[in-house]
């Protein structure tokens, strides 16, 4: 893991994305003490869901700062991928597309930031065979994008955790000034990019239920309460999870990237955001007292140690089932059954 030291951060340029919905934080307080600590600064207000994807997409500073919480960092994520695929394979088609000795386009847009155009791996363009070099996620640049910084003003701010950023917004900015950085794995569950975790079966059924009032009143309580009622009324359906080759079957999934928040919660303790894998943890019973055991091995970091837990590592894996089982992707419902996951190994770097 590298922590690379300040460079001088009075040449930064900075973009600030503002949630003003995000936790019961004072937003107006919030972006005076940034402008007077980092000066003439480019900022932006959410007014509804995907602003801050689109804000992050478009974003031409060196830093993007997201005053929010994983909601928004997960949309900033988004469109900070979509951006640094965009450009990788811009960069991409300009080298790597031969057709008998001669350089040419291929059929593929140049721009296209689609899952199936960076898969690609041979293209007929014209009659002739084209060969498109694929892309491995170790080519992609770290610096190729902005940077991510987090004034953690959301709910749980886990994200925020996993790093260390304190929720002391004098202190977070401070960190921002400072400028050092960590490298973080993003992953994709199927068009959807999210840096802490994809979660099939129950999680997901307590995310979707989350009652945003209680949310906003009485902040993480809100999940318990939510998952108490997913754990009673949650139909378990067995997934099939295919990876490295070999088939797991289980009834809940959790793809990890991020199992670190400081001291609140170690899902598993080797787990890193840097190794370029994923955690895989397959729960294998259904049983409402084996969901509740594999609750306390989650809350106590014993989980990896059960007898009905697989836990592999994995670069991409697919997750399947019979009947459609609901999923999310940093608490952000994303659909049902099928998943693709993919691992972008080092795709941004986070000012901690
Ligand atoms: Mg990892």
């Amino acid at each position: 893991m590298k922590c690379e030291n300040s460079i001088n951060y009075n040449r930064q340029k900075y973009t600030l994305i503002i949630n003003p919905c995000s936790g019961n934080k004072d937003c107006n307080l919030i972006l005076h003490k940034i402008q007077n600590f980092l000066g003439d600064i480019d900022v932006k207000i959410t007014e509804k869901k995907g602003d801050a994807s689109a804000f992050a997409k478009n974003s031409k500073a060196d830093v993007v700062i997201v005053a929010g919480g994983d909601g928004t960092i997960n949309e900033v994520i988004n469109g900070l991928m979509e951006k640094k695929l965009a450009k990788t394979l811009k960069s991409d088609f300009s080298t790597s597309v031969f057709t008998g000795g001669q350089v040419e386009k291929s059929g593929l847009k140049k721009t296209d930031p689609s899952p199936q155009g960076e898969n690609a791996t041979s293209l007929l363009t014209g009659g002739r065979f084209s060969f498109y070099k694929p892309m491995n996620t170790k080519e992609i640049k770290p610096n190729n994008i902005p940077r991510l910084a987090i004034i953690p003003i959301g709910t749980s701010n886990m994200v925020a955790r996993a790093f260390n950023i304190p929720k002391n917004i004098d202190k977070a900015i401070l960190l921002i000034q400072q400028n050092r950085r960590k490298d973080l794995d993003i992953g994709r569950a199927n068009n959807r990019y999210f840096a802490i975790a994809c979660g099939v079966g129950i999680d997901a059924e307590m995310y979707k239920n989350v009652e945003p009032k209680i949310k906003k009143m009485f902040g993480e309580v809100a999940y318990p309460l939510s998952l108490l009622k997913a754990i009673f009324n949650y139909k378990p359906k067995l997934l099939q999870i295919n990876v490295n080759g070999n088939k797991y079957f289980g009834y809940y999934v959790l793809v990890c990237n991020i199992a670190k928040f400081q001291n609140i919660l170690q899902i598993l303790p080797d787990s890193k955001y840097d190794d370029g894998f994923f955690d895989v943890l397959i729960l294998q019973k259904k049983e409402l007292p084996d969901l509740l055991r594999y609750l306390f091995g989650i809350a106590t970091t014993q989980v990896y140690k059960f007898k009905d837990v697989v836990c592999v590592k994995a670069t991409s894996l697919e997750i399947t089932s019979e009947e459609p089982v609901i999923a999310h992707a940093d608490a952000e419902i994303i659909g049902k059954t099928p998943i693709k996951l993919k691992m972008y190994e080092k795709a941004i770097e986070v000012i901690c």
